[in-house]
């Protein structure tokens, strides 16, 4: 087994190095091989994903992936910024799965900006589609208007699209993983507006045929985040587009008390897999030693469950994060009175030593 190590920037090598050391207290048998991403990489190599880290994350059974990003190269043309680097291992791994589970701990709920009722026990799916929507479809740009309000006026334009295939097997995907859980889901659309999402729903309602012993929901975008505040535990699996997706598990996230305990799984048809958190590299608070590792020590274990077949090690790892929970050690995201805070390496100490 081996496991691609891709740090990035900010935060990223902070909260990486706390995953990688609770890996290695494991003992499992695999190989790590670290390589540069995103702005690091830019710095290094003139590109934010070189052709030696492709090949790198091409190879291995799993990419662990810190985040990537700073200000700083905002004016970067965009094929050379950070972000490019996601897009661009998605896009070369067909990782068109995202899985991001939102679980309130039930240390946490007083964290939460929620009140403690409406997200204690909360533990929620959002499967997002991540390899179509606005984001990577064609034509995209920027041209003078011929038609609209104002023709002549200089205007920029992007394009929402979505196949059958890939919609198909996004859902297959969502319907399988609630079989596993409380057999809901609920596909979020804007079927109203937009003639791409009237088709995701009639296409998600045809796959449901194969799935009756599963309940299917359709809920607009706009509701659905309207409920995820209001009644969030009456959700099971959330499944949607790129775009939705990328705006409602961040919302999610805020129910489990901080982006830092967010952990996000991205799988393609082959079972390999990139695992990061849902969270940017945080440059406010970078090198402060300050980053909650929580998020990405979940990556590596929803890695180890899903791309290299160590359940058991997962679950350790998981039984750990709620045991130093319980012994009250809180990074400053999720402090609160009566509990004691702790920096990036004293929290990624606290889970290894709770291995046992
Ligand atoms: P962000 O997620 O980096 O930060 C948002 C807020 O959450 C900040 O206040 C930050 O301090 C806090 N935060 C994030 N992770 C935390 C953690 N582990 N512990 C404690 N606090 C944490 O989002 P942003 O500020 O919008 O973006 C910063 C950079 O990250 C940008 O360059 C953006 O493009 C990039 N980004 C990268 C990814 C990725 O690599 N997958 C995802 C989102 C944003």
């Amino acid at each position: 087994m081996k496991i691609a190590v891709l740090p990035g920037d900010g935060i990223g090598t902070e909260i990486v190095a706390e995953a990688v050391k609770v890996l290695k207290a494991l003992d499992l048998k695999f190989e790590m091989e670290t390589a540069p991403v995103g702005g690091a990489a830019y710095e290094a190599a003139g590109h934010p994903l070189p052709e030696s880290t492709l090949k790198l994350a091409k190879e291995a059974d799993a990419i662990l992936f810190g985040a990537v990003g700073d200000w700083k190269y905002d004016t970067l043309d965009r094929p050379l910024r950070p972000e490019q680097a996601i897009l661009g291992l998605r896009k070369a791994l067909g990782l068109f799965a995202n899985f991001r589970p939102a679980i309130c701990y039930e240390q946490l709920t007083h964290a939460s900006s929620l009140k403690p009722e409406l997200v204690a026990g909360l533990d929620i799916l959002i499967i997002r589609e991540l390899t179509g929507d606005i984001y990577f479809g064609q034509p995209r740009g920027r041209r003078t208007a011929v038609d609209g309000h104002f023709p002549g006026a200089e205007e920029a334009f992007d394009t929402m699209r979505y196949s059958r295939p890939e919609i198909e097997r996004i859902a297959r995907v969502a319907f399988e993983a609630a079989r596993k859980r409380g057999k809901k889901v609920t596909s979020v659309d804007k079927a109203n507006v937009l003639e791409t999402f009237q088709f995701w729903k009639d296409v998600v309602t045809e796959v449901h045929k194969d799935y009756q012993d599963v309940e299917l929901e359709h809920m607009y975008v706009d509701n659905a985040a309207m409920q995820l505040v209001k009644k969030p535990k009456a959700f099971d699996v959330i499944v949607t587009g790129n775009m939705f997706g990328d705006i409602l598990s961040d919302e999610a996230s805020m129910l489990t008390g901080s982006i830092g305990m967010l952990p996000s799984a991205s799988l393609n048809d082959k079972k390999q897999g990139l695992y990061e958190p849902s969270h940017g590299s945080a440059p406010d608070i970078a090198g402060k030693g300050v980053a909650n590792p929580l998020a990405t020590i979940l990556s590596a274990a929803m890695m180890l469950r899903f791309s290299l077949n160590q359940g058991e090690a997962a679950a350790r790892i998981e039984a750990a994060v709620q045991k130093v929970l319980a012994q009250g050690l809180r990074t400053p995201d999720i402090y609160s009175e009566g509990t004691t805070k702790v920096g990036t390496a004293q929290m990624g100490d606290a889970v290894v030593k709770a291995l046992g």
